[in-house]
């Protein structure tokens, strides 16, 4: 994997792109991004958590919204707050070499935040999302990153048994919606790229 090819074609594509070593750096430079007194809105993403990246944000004062905190019969009102809030940051299930974010939602709060109402977005990406081509970025989405989700949220699915897909159509299942961002919208102000040397999330 080329390090420098990915900071190269997601600039092209008018992402904001930075690259460091370890987690830890990313996430310092993710909350130097935001100013006191904005809002955050954020999925349930591993990778978020493990780096404290919430928790820092609402230590200094500002308001997060995660449905991940809150009960199931709040959910929707989060997801509403976290669509409109000043900033949105999330991880992407891949990125292709080319530049391009792969997610896949269930309930498609991230994804919708992601493509309209949010104007600025932060995605943090460890090395291990990174795909070489579009169709391997789907392929790790689905048969990576899908099964062990599914496995965290004690989901009744083939793939959190097996830890591979079987294109199912359970009531359980959370691949309802698949994204693949090109280039920022017209609507969205700023988008960075955090990419990290080291294995985030899944
Ligand atoms: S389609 Fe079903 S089996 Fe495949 S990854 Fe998604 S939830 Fe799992």
């Amino acid at each position: 994997m080329d390090t420098q090819k990915l900071l190269k074609n997601l600039k092209t594509r008018g992402f904001i792109p930075a690259y460091f070593e370890s987690g830890k750096e990313a996430a310092a430079y993710v909350c130097s991004l935001i100013a006191d007194g904005e809002s955050v809105g954020s999925g349930g993403s591993v990778t978020i958590t493990s780096l404290g990246i919430l928790q820092t944000l609402v230590e200094r004062g500002n308001k997060v919204y995660s449905h991940s905190t809150v009960p199931e019969s709040e959910r929707s009102v989060v997801y509403q707050k976290a669509g409109s809030a000043d900033w949105y940051i999330t991880s992407a299930n891949a990125v292709t070499e080319g530049g391009e974010l792969v997610n896949i939602d269930g309930a498609a709060n991230r994804v919708s935040a992601l493509c309209f109402g949010v104007k600025k977005i932060i995605y943090i990406i460890g090395k291990n999302k990174i795909a070489p081509t579009l169709e391997a970025a789907i392929y790790r989405a689905k048969n990576v990153a899908t099964p062990l989700n599914a496995k965290r949220l004690n989901k009744k699915t083939p793939c959190a048994v097996t830890g591979r897909c079987h294109d199912c159509n359970s009531p359980d299942c959370i691949c309802n919606v698949t994204t693949i961002t090109h280039h920022p919208t017209k609507y969205q102000t700023e988008v960075h790229v955090v990419i990290a040397g080291e294995d985030l999330g899944y």
